[in-house]
């Protein structure tokens, strides 16, 4: 199917995509991607590792946001692991304490997120199971996104961003 329709990238969950690609080299062992855009659960560095060694993968690249706000961030082809841009256009992000207050930059909190494009069903300063820290670093693509370093939502501390070891 790759190959009559062209197929160049995957889109999905982390373990969903690597289970998928996993099928795919095991039906046909010259089998490639070129790229994979995930989301919603961190991608380990020895499955990353893997696409690129074994799949050809040249990009991989992690978005993060919400099913009520949908997108909140990506990763350009500078940023890894936990850090992407916030989409500030589309929803504005900001980073709180457990009473509400905004953290200071690179202090982890909770996002609260507002959204700017959704008229019929807007959200303003709702508060997620996110947490993450802001950062004021430029990142060295020249986009003047800002930067965070996106800790996860919630979820057991093994399945942090880059702390995940391959299955
Ligand atoms: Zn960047």
């Amino acid at each position: 199917m790759k190959r009559e329709f062209g197929i160049n990238v995957f889109v999905g969950m982390a373990s969903t995509l690597i289970e998928l690609v996993r099928k795919c080299k095991a039906g046909d062992p010259e089998f490639t991607i070129d790229k994979i855009l995930y989301a919603g659960q961190p991608m380990s560095a020895a499955d990353r590792q893997w696409l690129k060694e074994a799949c050809g993968t040249k990009r991989i690249v992690s978005i993060i946001g919400t099913t009520e706000a949908n997108q909140l961030g990506y990763q350009c082809e500078r940023l890894e692991g936990a850090f992407h841009h916030v989409v500030d256009d589309y929803n504005w992000v900001e980073v709180v304490d457990d009473e509400g207050a905004p953290v200071p930059d690179g202090q982890l909190g909770r996002i609260l997120v507002t959204s700017l494009q959704k008229k019929n069903f807007p959200l303003t300063a709702t508060p997620s199971a996110m947490r993450a820290a802001c950062s004021r670093q430029p990142c060295s693509c020249g986009r003047k996104d800002r930067v965070i370093e996106y800790e996860g939502a919630g979820r057991h501390p093994r399945d942090r961003y880059d702390e995940r070891e391959s299955p």
